[in-house]
């Protein structure tokens, strides 16, 4: 069994990341990103903070906008215009879940696509599901097919099955593979909780992407032998044996599956390492794409 770390593959994205900056730097321009916090969650707290680090460690320009869980829809909507005018910055994320009095969809559409690199607005996921190479894919699942690429798995014509159909993860992921680009050509079977005999499914897939937020749910009974197995899950389970009381486990069993498996991602240190990456990447290719370089 091998185990695809996410540690390193997203050194490499960082490395790309730093060429191409110090090249933008050279020919003048700093590629910036604006994170938008709304309201307290210390999950939510803790990804923006670790995107802030991440930016400073490349020198980026980076601005952090909080706002009070009680903030209203049109103050949100002003928040990103003016952010879309704002000359300094190439990126824009709006994290989510927002509170829930706010309408996410609504705030996505407000902000610029040359801008969205979280790659949620409609603009972006059209030319994702075009093939158009100028949109911004999502992070997790661009991170994701970054992953099977530079682990030397072969997609094309490989059976995928996705467990999970979010548009932030599983959904987009299927456009991806099923894209003509690197990383994609795949036969892509997605699997949701309406799915009929789950386990007869994901034992047809030679990759097995699991995106469905459950702890630990993904077992041996799903897994074919020597398949690939990806875990997006991130799901924070009570240990008393931790330092916190609690630990990051995914959603596949994998103490349990992994000796089935070709190869597999652990959590932590798999998919989650790859988001922040390939948020920079966008970021910086934003960037690029704005100044014609
Ligand atoms: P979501 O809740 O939006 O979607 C979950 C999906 O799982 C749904 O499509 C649902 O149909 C499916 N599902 C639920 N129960 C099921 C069942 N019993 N059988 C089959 N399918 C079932 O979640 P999401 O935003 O897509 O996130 C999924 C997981 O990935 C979560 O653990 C989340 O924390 C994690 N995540 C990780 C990253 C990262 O950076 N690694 C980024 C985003 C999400």
């Amino acid at each position: 069994m091998k185990l695809i770390e996410g540690k390193s593959i997203a050194e490499t994205v960082y490395g790309e990341c730093l060429e191409s900056f110090e090249e933008l730097k050279a020919a003048g321009f700093l590629p910036g990103l604006a994170v938008v916090l709304v309201g307290e969650d210390p999950a939510s707290r803790a990804y923006v903070g670790s995107k802030e680090k991440k930016c400073q460690e490349l020198g980026m320009h980076s601005v952090k906008i909080e706002l009070p869980a009680e903030t209203k829809q049109e103050d949100l909507h002003q928040v990103i215009l003016d952010l879309n005018a704002d000359e300094t910055i190439h990126g824009i994320l709006v994290q989510l879940p927002l509170p829930n009095h706010l309408d996410e969809d609504a705030v996505i559409l407000r902000i610029d696509p040359a801008k969205d690199v979280d790659g949620l607005h409609p603009v972006n996921l059209g030319k994702l599901a075009m093939d158009d190479p100028t949109g911004f894919a999502p992070c997790t699942p661009s991170g994701c097919q970054r992953m099977l690429v530079e682990s030397g798995i072969e997609t094309s014509g490989a059976n995928v099955v996705i467990v999970g159909r979010s548009l932030l993860v599983g959904k987009s992921l299927a456009l991806l593979m099923m894209g003509k680009g690197e990383g994609g050509n795949a036969t892509v079977t997605i699997a949701h909780s309406r799915t009929k005999d789950l386990k007869a499914v994901t034992r047809e897939a030679d990759i097995l992407v699991a995106a469905i937020g459950i702890p630990h749910f993904i077992g041996p009974d799903h897994v074919k032998e020597g398949a690939v197995v990806v875990d997006v899950g991130i799901n924070r389970i009570a240990d008393p044996t931790a330092p916190r009381g609690s630990r990051l486990v995914g959603d596949v069993d994998f103490d349990a599956v992994k000796d089935k498996c070709e190869a597999i991602t652990p959590v932590p240190g798999g998919v989650g390492r790859m988001t922040i990456a390939m948020l920079m990447a966008n970021t910086i290719r934003a960037c690029r794409l704005k100044e014609g370089l």
